[in-house]
């Protein structure tokens, strides 16, 4: 039988190591972007994205069939996702441990897209100390008849407000409906202490003013206003992480923004995966340069 010559040489894979299946399948219909897309997004996003990922118990949105069909998120490992995504065994409520997920490098990032991972959430602590949190989170919840303006005002009014406490603050567009305030802080409490004091700083803004706050989960009393969701600070708890693709429409991606850009923006997800090089760009730029990065203790209250 003839002998069948060599195949050429393909354009070498990126260095990651990690192998994409299903490049061309479309993952974001209403827009077209591709699983190869999003993981060409990844790649690029990749080491900005890093100092917020890497070593926190991270969640997945996976929608192995894309946005549009049915997702699940995944907080345990399931064994399938290879060497670059870690574990972490972590107490539960009940006394037993449960292996929970964290990412330490692109590939890993890389490895979990390729098990049809589109978004990326993170506990507000690292694996090195659980039940020490670095990160608290107010995630601006609007009803749906209010305007990003609303959001815009309540974001600036939390960060005037924490200011006022001795901490500073940064916003960060979820790439859905609201915008994050984050306050990174220095670990030394514990989380009863972290979730005490969101709650009560989110129950003094809506007891001020109560027509434009609540802090109460219930969307029946959230007619007009912007809910302070202040849950997301407890131990267990996840928010989306900074530069996560979100499995919506668009395929939107969670952004950090300065203060002063805010005051410009009119809706939560102007950035897209399409935006990898101007993201990068921006986030190294001098504005947007020690974005999420303070050092300071959490206050009493
Ligand atoms: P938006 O601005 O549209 O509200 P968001 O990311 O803030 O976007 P939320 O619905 O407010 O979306 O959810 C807040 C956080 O709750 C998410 O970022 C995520 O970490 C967590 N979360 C969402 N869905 C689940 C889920 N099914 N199980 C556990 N946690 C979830
Ligand atoms: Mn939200
Ligand atoms: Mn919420």
């Amino acid at each position: 039988s003839a002998v069948k010559p060599e195949e050429p040489a393909k354009a070498p894979a990126p260095d990651t190591g990690i192998k994409i299946s299903s490049r061309e399948r479309v993952i974001f219909p209403d827009s077209g972007q591709t699983k190869g897309e999003l993981a060409d997004y990844y790649e690029k996003i990749g080491p900005i994205m890093l100092p917020f990922l890497a070593s926190r118990p991270v969640s997945l949105v996976r929608c192995p069939q894309g946005r549009a069909r049915k997702c699940f998120f995944q907080k345990h490992d399931s064994g399938s996702f290879g060497p670059h995504v870690h574990q972490i065994p972590i107490r539960e409520k009940d006394g037993g441990t449960e292996d929970y997920l964290y990412i330490e490098d692109t590939p890993g990032i890389l490895a979990c897209v390729q098990m049809g991972s589109i978004e990326f959430h993170g506990w507000g602590s690292r694996s090195s100390d659980v039940e020490a949190p670095d990160k608290m989170v107010f995630d601006l919840d609007p009803d749906e008849d209010l305007d990003f303006a609303a959001v815009k005002s309540a974001a600036t009014d939390l960060r005037d407000r924490l200011s006022d406490l001795g901490l500073v603050s940064f916003a960060m567009l979820s790439g859905g409906k609201g915008v994050h305030v984050v306050v990174p802080l220095t670990p030394g409490h514990d989380w009863d202490t972290h979730k005490d004091f969101a709650r009560r700083f989110s129950e003094a803004l809506s007891l001020a003013e109560p027509d434009r706050f609540t802090a109460t989960m219930s969307k029946a009393k959230r007619k007009g206003k912007i809910f302070i969701d202040w849950l997301r600070n407890q131990r267990g708890s996840t928010a989306v992480l900074p530069y996560s693709a979100r499995a919506r429409s668009g395929a939107p991606v969670a952004a950090p923004v300065t203060w002063n850009e805010l005051k410009t923006i009119d809706a939560a997800n102007i950035y897209t995966i399409d935006d990898a090089q101007k993201l990068t760009s921006r986030a190294s730029s001098k504005t947007l340069s020690g974005w999420g990065f303070a050092n300071q203790a959490l206050p009493g209250l």
